[in-house]
């Protein structure tokens, strides 16, 4: 971290241009809303966009693993032990979401 690193985001109520969900991977719609948020780390800018269901699932995820920062879930990104995890926590919190990253739970046929 240095001293003029930042980040700041705000709520786009309908964006203009077709953008990728930083946290599922899939386009965010034109004419949708987006969350975007702009930073400046280690010298580097960065922009990205989430969708608004997406970023609220993910913060809440944060928010009940402790996982900030460097360690932030994104669940795109998400390795396969982990997928779980998040998946059946999505199913039950944020179903939307569980959606866009194609998770179902497997069904257990006798
Ligand atoms: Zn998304």
């Amino acid at each position: 971290m240095s001293l003029d690193d930042f980040y700041c985001s705000r709520t786009v109520k309908a964006i203009r241009k077709p953008h990728e969900c930083e946290q599922c991977g899939r386009q965010i719609d034109v004419g949708s809303p987006a969350e975007y948020g702009a930073g400046k780390y280690d010298g580097y800018f960065y922009a990205r966009y989430q969708h608004i269901e997406c970023r609220a699932a993910g913060m809440a995820y944060a928010e009940a693993t402790g996982l900030w920062g460097e360690d932030f879930t994104w669940f795109q990104h998400a390795d396969s032990d982990q997928r779980d995890d998040i998946g059946e926590w999505l199913l039950e919190h944020h179903p939307i979401v569980a959606e866009r990253i194609n998770y179902q739970r497997e069904e257990v046929s006798a």
